[in-house]
């Protein structure tokens, strides 16, 4: 990871090449031992999805084939999808794995969408403004036909639009995430399931950085469709998966040819890939969660008390427990990001998502955050290994890089 980031922030004009970046006064310490602060990124994988993974790798069989080897091959599949439905309180005959959560976000987003066999094509997505990228393209819905929901200042759905807003629809789809990357906030998704379910709709809930860190049931949130990425609880990238009620069905798959996956997802399923996210699926279910939300408000109090003027987004409501969004007025993210960077840590600055670039978020413009203010927030997500000394460490670096951050600041107003 470090070279690369190196490489990249090496081009970049911040950059002064001999060690710091320009106007700053900030020097790399190269001696520093990585923090890994980018949870809600792609989380490290855990041992036991490696050593799933391992085993998973030295099977031969293509789990389709009836002999020995195949289904060696199918029960290393099965055994995870067990483990992926009991995460989330759901029947392991409804898990269709994909190759990640953008996959499992496009297969749900479809108008053919059959619920006890019955075609009744959805005429409208109706999508929250804080989506994730993958949700916010509206998936295989016409650009016409998708609708954006406001959210209030916190980026909690506004309640009272969606109502009207599913009532006029017939037939609505509705996408609300469980829980936002950037900012952390939860959304009353039980609240919003009885809303949509009396308009007759079909609620998609991306819950992918929710599992281990706060409680995902599928009958308890009301939602209909689930999906779940495995490289943000400690599986490998490039595994996730859609999970069904009970009677619900993709009439459209995505990807479509072989029979695999209940014909809701064809081609030849990555065996080892599923392995480890099945891995990872039974440790997140053993998370400690009171630990990372002391350790994240210990975070939180260190931020505030080094007289700033730091802003922390989503505060004041329902949050994960591992993550905290915030800004400093007047300090730019990829600023902020590098400094840390070149001491050691491994932050982001709001979406991770899109490639190295800092684009303004999405998610923060609308809350109604200022665009300035925005410009400057850095995400710090933690994970069930973090620990108190990872945390003290992160705020000492902190306050001696303050200093030169803010006097960087006032020469740039000068
Ligand atoms: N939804 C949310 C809320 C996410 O945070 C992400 C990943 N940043 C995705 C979907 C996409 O997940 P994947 O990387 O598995 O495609």
């Amino acid at each position: 990871m470090r070279a690369s980031n190196t490489t990249r922030w090496a081009k970049s004009k911040l950059f002064s090449g001999s060690g710091g970046f320009k106007g700053t006064g900030i020097l790399a310490n190269p001696m520093a031992e990585r923090l890994y602060f980018d949870w809600n990124a792609t989380a490290p994988l855990r041992p036991e999805a490696h050593a799933a993974m391992s085993a998973a790798l030295a099977l031969t069989g293509n789990a389709s084939s009836v002999h020995a080897e195949g289904r060696a091959a199918r029960a290393a599949i099965e055994d995870a999808r067990l483990k992926v439905a009991a995460l989330v309180g759901a029947e392991a005959r409804n898990v269709t794995f994909t190759s990640g959560a953008t996959e499992a976000n496009m297969l749900a987003l479809t108008p053919a969408i059959e619920v006890g066999g019955r075609k009744e094509p959805r005429g409208r997505l109706f999508v929250s403004a804080v989506e994730h990228p993958s949700v916010k393209s509206g998936g295989r819905f016409a650009a016409g036909s998708v609708e954006t929901l406001p959210v209030n200042g916190d980026g909690i759905v506004d309640l009272h639009t969606l109502k009207i807003a599913v009532h006029r629809a017939a037939q609505p789809l509705v996408s609300v995430l469980l829980a936002n990357n950037e900012t952390g906030v939860v959304q009353p998704i039980a609240e919003i399931a009885a809303i949509v379910h009396a308009a007759n709709g079909i609620l998609h809930v991306d819950s992918v950085q929710a599992p281990g860190r706060i409680p995902v049931d599928i009958e308890a949130l009301g939602a209909d469709l689930l999906t779940l990425s495995s490289h943000k609880i400690g599986g490998p990238q490039g595994a996730g998966a859609l999970v069904r009620r009970e009677n619900l069905h993709i009439a459209e798959p995505l990807i479509k040819g072989g029979g695999q996956e209940r014909s809701q997802r064809a081609g030849t399923e990555n065996v080892a890939a599923i392995a480890g996210f099945g891995a990872a699926a039974a440790m997140a279910m053993q998370a400690d969660t009171q630990h990372m939300a002391a350790l994240r408000d210990r975070l939180e109090t260190g931020l505030k008390s080094a007289n700033s003027g730091v802003v922390i987004f989503g505060e004041s409501v329902s949050r994960l427990p591992n993550t905290a969004l915030f800004a400093v007025p007047g300090l730019k993210a990829e600023t902020v990001l590098i400094a840390l960077d070149l001491n050691g840590i491994a932050v982001s600055s709001g979406s991770a998502c899109s490639s190295g670039k800092v684009a303004a978020s999405h998610v923060l413009a609308s809350m109604g955050v200022e665009p300035a203010l925005a410009r400057g927030a850095i995400r710090v997500s933690i994970g069930p290994t973090t620990t108190e000394a990872e945390i003290e460490r992160f705020l000492a670096t902190w306050r001696t890089l303050l200093g030169s951050l803010l006097k960087g600041r006032r020469e740039i107003a000068a």
